[in-house]
């Protein structure tokens, strides 16, 4: 295990990322990535599938934001939505995109926050303005797909933050139907705190030979 630790003590620029990215991180504060950011970076900038373990407050969002703007620096390609992450609540949606906000900042990228509750006017119009990466709770997203008002036709990356809670809270009907209607060539990550059958089930439609990640330290993790 000396080599986990390393690679766990190592800086992020240890880590491949670019000097955009890093700058951003140091802003924040961020001194070290932590463990989960530690093993699912490297293993999401390979481009691999990868299902992690992981619940709030231990970095997920940073882990898989930061290799999807690594992919959207290194190779730009403006006005087409290339990755998309599917949470449970509006909260989380919005959370996310603030994080990515803070992360993209010395970069053009851009993000939105989909969710229900509130009108579709102003997100139809955000959809078609051309964003890089959606975040969305399911069933929004699917009236916008049904619409034709969001475009998931180049979609690269597919995440799956807190997949347990989407399961319990009815999404896994709207997230194999948005499925469908993406690219199978993709990348696809899958958080979540624990692993029940009908997630793993999920996960081998969805994933192609998955690496899989526990975030070390935390014993309740049942991954
Ligand atoms: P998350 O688990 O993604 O919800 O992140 C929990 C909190 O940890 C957020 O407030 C992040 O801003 C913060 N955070 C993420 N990565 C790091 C890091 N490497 N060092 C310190 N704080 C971090």
């Amino acid at each position: 295990k000396t080599t986990d630790y390393k690679r766990m003590d190592m800086p992020f620029e240890g880590l491949g990322l670019h000097p955009h990215l890093v700058k951003a991180i140091r802003d924040l504060g961020y001194t070290r990535p932590t463990p989960i950011q530690a093993e699912a970076i490297p293993a999401a900038l390979s481009g691999k599938d990868l299902i992690g373990g992981a619940q709030t407050g231990t970095g997920k969002t940073a882990a898989f934001l930061l290799p999807v703007l690594q992919r959207m620096i290194l190779s730009p390609s403006k006005g087409r939505t290339r990755a998309l992450a599917l949470t449970p609540t509006r909260e989380l949606a919005v959370q996310v995109a603030d994080h990515l906000s803070e992360l993209a900042k010395q970069t053009p990228i851009r993000s939105i926050a989909i969710y229900g509750g509130v009108p579709m006017g102003p997100q139809t119009k955000a959809l078609r303005s051309g964003v890089d990466m959606v975040i969305a709770t399911p069933g929004r997203l699917l009236d916008h797909l049904r619409r034709g008002s969001a475009k998931l036709d180049q979609l690269e990356v597919l995440i799956l933050d807190e997949a347990d809670r989407m399961l319990d809270m009815g999404f896994l009907p709207d997230i194999r139907t948005i499925v469908k209607s993406i690219p199978k060539q993709r990348q696809t990550m899958l958080f979540s705190a624990t692993l029940p059958h009908e997630i793993v089930k999920l996960s081998q439609e969805m994933m192609r030979d998955p690496i899989r990640i526990k975030f070390g330290g935390d014993e309740k993790t049942p991954v």
